[in-house]
C-alpha cells in the first residue's frame, strides 16, 4: 500500500511530538502529517527521561545565557559549535514556558515559581523538572497539545526499514505494519527523522530495548553522513546489575559518591564541582577507583561504587526522587533512605548522529533530523545533563517551523522509484525472513553487546578497539547467515529484532572506525594510548559516510565564535 502525506515524522519522542505540534500550530492545521512509531506513541523512550530539562530562567538571581552557553561549550570539551550552543540556550527558556502554558505540572518553589535543581557541569541550578518523571510529563503535555489539532494520522507499531531518495531528494519511507505484517510505503514532501539514540548497542545501558539506532542506520544507508559517532556518553550512575538510570538529580539534590573506604573520591578528580562535575569526568573517576581496587566487587564483573543518599532524609527523597526510591526498592529490595545504592558507569547517550545544520536540516533535500538521532554539533564530545530533553524541544520546534516554511515553496511529492521498494520488500521478506541459516539473531546481539561493553568502554586503546572492530565485522558476516524462527508476518518481533540488529551492527562498525581514527582523548572518548586532548590535530568533527569499500572518514571545522579551547578544570 502507498500512502501520501505532506510530512512524515519518524518518531514520537519529545523531538517528534514537539515538531508535530509546531507544524500543526504554525500551519493552522493545514499540513497533513503521518506520525510513525515502532511502539505505541507514548512508549517512546523519552517517557523515561528523569531528572530535568536545562534552561536559563533566573537572570535576576545570577544565571545568564552566557553562563549556560559556556557550561555547554566547556562540558563539550570545546567540540560544540558555539553558534549552535548560543541559539540553543536562547531558545530553551521559551520552551519551558510554552510547556508551562500547555499545562505541564513543573515542580514548584514554595512561592509558586518553576523549581530548578543543580545538574552535572552546570554552574547554576537550571534543571527544570517534574519530580524525577520529567520526560513522562513532557511527553504527555505535548501529546495532549497535539490532540487539539486534527490533521495527523498515527502509525503506531509500524517499523520503518529504509529511506528512499532519488537524485538527492527524499521520496518516501518503507515500513512494516507489525499488526498486519503488511509492507507499506509512506510518500511525503518532507521527512523528519526523530528516531532517538542507539544505547542498546551496549549490554550495560540505561536505554529502553527499543533504542537501536534505526534512524541513524537508515540515514547512513541512504547516503547521509553520521557526525561525531565516536562520542558515546557513559552516565556515572547506572544501577548494578540492571543498568537502570539513577538520575543525575540524585547528585544534584546532594547525593555523594563513595568508594569502599567510604571516601568521597570526587575530591581528587574535580574538587570544585565534586559529584556534579560533567559525566565524562565522573565516569572516569569511578572507573579509576574501581580499577585501582577501591570499588566493591559486583555480580558478573560489574564492580561498583556507592551512590549515597542517606543524608538527604526521607522527605527530600520522597518528594524529589520518588522514582529512584521505587526502582531501588523494587529491583534490589534496597531503600535509599537508609542504604547506599550500588552504581557504575553505564552507556547512556549518543553525542553523534545524523549530520544536521543549525535548523536541523540534513544534506538530503526534504529531510530534517531532530533529537538524539541528530548531530547539530550542540554537545560536542560530552553532553551536559538536562541538555538533551531541552535539545529535543528546541530542535523539534526549529525543524517544525522550517518544514512549514519549506512547504510554502510547494515542493510536491516526488515519484517513488518502484524497483527500490520491490528490492526492499524482497530483501526483508524473501532473503532475510525465509533464509534457512544457522545463526541465532539474539545470540549475535548478545555477542555484539559484549564486544561494545568490553572494547568501547569508558577507557579505550587502539589495540582494544581494533580487536573490537574485527569482532564486529565477523558478527556482520555471521549475520548474513541469520535464521529467523518465526516465519509469519503478523507481530513478527523476531523479524523486527533482526532488522534492528542489522542496524546495530552497522552503527557499531561506524562508531569504532571513527573512534580508532581519533588519536586523542576528548570528552567521552578517552584513550589510554593518546591520553591528552590534541587541539592542533583534532579540533574537528568526524563525518562518516558509506562507500562500496566500507565507511569513509572526513572531517569539518568546529565553529568557534567566542571561547577558544582552554584546559578543562572543575
Ligand atoms: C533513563 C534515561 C533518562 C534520561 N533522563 C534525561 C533527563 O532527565 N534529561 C535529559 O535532558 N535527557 C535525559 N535522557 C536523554 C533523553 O531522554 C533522550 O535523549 C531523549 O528523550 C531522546 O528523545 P528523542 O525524541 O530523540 O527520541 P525517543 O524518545 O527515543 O523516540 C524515538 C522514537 O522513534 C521511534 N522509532 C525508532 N526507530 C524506529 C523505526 N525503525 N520505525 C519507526 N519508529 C521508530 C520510536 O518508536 C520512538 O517513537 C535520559 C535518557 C535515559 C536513557
Amino acid at each position: 500500500m502507498i500512502i501520501d502525506h505532506d510530512v512524515i515524522i519518524l518518531g514520537t519522542g519529545l523531538a517528534g511530538l514537539r515538531a508535530a505540534v509546531e507544524i500543526a500550530c504554525k500551519s493552522g492545521d493545514m499540513v497533513n502529517m503521518g506520525i510513525v512509531s515502532k511502539v505505541q506513541l507514548m512508549r517512546a523512550h523519552s517517557v523515561c527521561a528523569e531528572g530535568g530539562t536545562a534552561a536559563m530562567l533566573r537572570e535576576e538571581e545570577g544565571d545568564n545565557l552566557d553562563l549556560h552557553a559556556w557550561d555547554t561549550v566547556k562540558g563539550s570539551d570545546f567540540l560544540a559549535d558555539q553558534d549552535v550552543v548560543y541559539r540553543f540556550v536562547e531558545t530553551s527558556p521559551q520552551e519551558i514556558l510554552l510547556l508551562d502554558h500547555w499545562g505541564l505540572p513543573w515542580s514548584r518553589t514554595d512561592d509558586g515559581r518553576i523549581l530548578q535543581r543543580p545538574f552535572g557541569g552546570h554552574s547554576y541550578p537550571r534543571a527544570t523538572m517534574a519530580a524525577d518523571k520529567t520526560g513522562f510529563f513532557e511527553m504527555q503535555t505535548l501529546y495532549d497539545t497535539l490532540t487539539q489539532y486534527k490533521n495527523f494520522t498515527r502509525y503506531d507499531e509500524v517499523f520503518a526499514t529504509s529511506i528512499i531518495a532519488e537524485k538527492g531528494r527524499f521520496c518516501g519511507v518503507t515500513m512494516i505494519d507489525a499488526s498486519t505484517g503488511e509492507f507499506n510505503v509512506l510518500r511525503g514532501k518532507v521527512l523528519l527523522i526523530a528516531t532517538g539514540g542507539l544505547g542498546t548497542l551496549y549490554g550495560f545501558t540505561t536505554y529502553s530495548q527499543t533504542v537501536t539506532g534505526d534512524g541513524q542506520a537508515m540515514a547512513y544507508r541512504a547516503g547521509l553522513a553520521l557526525e561525531d559517532s565516536e562520542f558515546l556518553q557513559f552516565h556515572p550512575t547506572g544501577l548494578v546489575p540492571s543498568g537502570i538510570l539513577m538520575t543525575e538529580a540524585c547528585r544534584g539534590e546532594g547525593g555523594y559518591l563513595r568508594n569502599k573506604n567510604g571516601d568521597r573520591f570526587m575530591e581528587k578528580y574535580a574538587a570544585a564541582k565534586m559529584e556534579v562535575a560533567p559525566r565524562d569526568i565522573v565516569s572516569r573517576a569511578e572507573m579509576t577507583e574501581i580499577i585501582e581496587g577501591r570499588g566493591f566487587e559486583g555480580p558478573k564483573g560489574l564492580d561498583y561504587i556507592h551512590l549515597d543518599l542517606t543524608h538527604l532524609g526521607a522527605d527530600k527523597i520522597n518528594h524529589r526522587l520518588p522514582l529512584i526510591r521505587e526502582v531501588t526498592m523494587k529491583f534490589l529490595g534496597l531503600d535509599p533512605i537508609y542504604e547506599p545504592i550500588p552504581v557504575r558507569p553505564v552507556a547512556h547517550y549518543s553525542m553523534g548522529g545524523i549530520e544536521a545544520d543549525i535548523n536541523g536540516k540534513t544534506k538530503m533535500e526534504g529531510v530534517w533530523a531532530a533529537g538524539e538521532v541528530a548531530c547539530t554539533s550542540l554537545h560536542g564530545a560530552n553532553r551536559l545533563g538536562a541538555n538533551s530533553t531541552a535539545e529535543c524541544l528546541v530542535w523539534g520546534g526549529f525543524a517544525g517551523a522550517e518544514i512549514v516554511k519549506y512547504l510554502g515553496t510547494n515542493p510536491g511529492i516526488p515519484d517513488m522509484p518502484a524497483d527500490r521498494v520491490e528490492e526492499e520488500e524482497k530483501r526483508i521478506f524473501q532473503d532475510m525472513l525465509m533464509r534457512d541459516g544457522n545463526e541465532n539473531p539474539y545470540q549475535l546481539r548478545r555477542e555484539l553487546r559484549e564486544v561494545m561493553d568490553f572494547h568501547m568502554g569508558v577507557f579505550r586503546t587502539g589495540d582494544e578497539m581494533s580487536a573490537g572492530l574485527e569482532k564486529v565485522r565477523k558478527l556482520k558476516e555471521r549475520f548474513n547467515n541469520v535464521n529467523i524462527q518465526d516465519k509469519h508476518r503478523i507481530y513478527n518481533s523476531n523479524l523486527i529484532n533482526t532488522l534492528e540488529l542489522e542496524n546495530m551492527l552497522l552503527l557499531a562498525e561506524t562508531m569504532i572506525v571513527a573512534a580508532l581514527a581519533r588519536e586523542e582523548s576528548r570528552g567521552g572518548h578517552s584513550r589510554r594510548d593518546f591520553s591528552k586532548r590534541d587541539d592542533v590535530n583534532w579540533l574537528k568533527h568526524t563525518l562518516i559516510t558509506p562507500t562500496d569499500n566500507g565507511p569513509k572518514l572526513d572531517y569539518k571545522d568546529v565553529t568557534i565564535t567566542k571561547w577558544k579551547p582552554v584546559e578543562r578544570k572543575y
